[in-house]
């Protein structure tokens, strides 16, 4: 079985976020990246489906700009076989994405795409779905469980108030939500290792995919400041005023 893991490389998740001043997005100078930490959960299941005799290879891909390749070295360090970098450096919406990760699938025939359920930046939540229905493949969305047996796929979704378990064939679209595992940090050897795994290098126009945005962003603000508390001297006073103003 062949496992392709599409990750991206976002603002990391540590970085206090400032939005430009003319609201037109965020500030990337100087930020930190990292890869979208859904997508580390996406690369671990794939090497550990690997380690255990399920998966044969595993390929990541990223579309973004040549910094990208940082991002897929650190998944080749991580237990990936190679990458594939789509150079870019248009911004990549989700639904060019897709288009250009149909692309790819068709060039590597994989078993199954396994995705993050969204990258951190934009929370956009589309990528995954957006592939299968591109592909006409079955999906496993949010998935906090998977087992592949005999080519049959299991996936185990968190729900409202439960879980629900599908039943997939391969191929598929999985796309992994938090509690799936738990990402091993690259050990030094593993670091050293991924510098000579092979990163293939395309473009969007290898894929005839046009990469002009559909959507414009209106605005972009700060979350409103958290107001500060309030001391109360005891519980009557604290009950008097939940009573008036609702909270504190
Ligand atoms: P989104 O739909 O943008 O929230 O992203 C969902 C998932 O799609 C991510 O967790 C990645 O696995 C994949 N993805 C989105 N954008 C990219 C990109 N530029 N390069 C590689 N994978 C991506």
């Amino acid at each position: 079985m062949k496992v392709l893991v599409p990750v991206k490389r976002v603002i990391d998740y540590n970085v206090k976020v400032r939005v430009k001043s003319d609201q037109t997005g965020v500030d990337l100078a100087n930020v930190k990246m990292s890869m979208n930490p859904f997508d580390e959960i996406a690369v671990e299941e794939a090497v550990r489906l690997k380690e255990s005799g399920a998966a044969e290879e595993v390929i990541v891909v990223s579309i973004g700009p040549q910094q990208a390749q940082e991002t897929l070295r650190t998944a080749l360090a991580m237990g990936a076989d190679r990458g594939i970098l789509v150079k870019t450096d248009d911004t990549a919406e989700p639904l060019a994405v897709a288009k250009i990760l149909k692309g790819v699938v068709e060039e590597e025939s994989p078993d199954l795409v396994v995705l993050g359920k969204q990258a951190i930046d934009d929370d956009s939540n589309q990528t995954g779905q957006m592939l299968a229905a591109l592909l006409d493949w079955p999906q496993g969305t949010f998935a906090s469980e998977l087992s592949i047996e005999d080519g049959k796929v299991t996936v185990t979704r968190e729900i409202d108030g439960g879980l629900q378990t599908l039943a997939l064939e391969s191929p598929a679209i999985i796309t992994t939500d938090l509690r799936l595992n738990e990402p091993r940090y690259a050990s030094l050897p593993n670091i050293m290792k991924a510098k000579k795994k092979p990163i293939d290098e395309k473009s969007p126009d290898d894929f005839g995919v046009d990469m002009a945005n559909r959507l414009s962003v209106v605005k972009v603000t700060e979350p409103p400041e958290r107001e500060a508390g309030e001391k109360v001297e005891d519980v009557s006073e604290l009950v008097s005023k939940l009573k008036t103003k609702g909270a504190l």
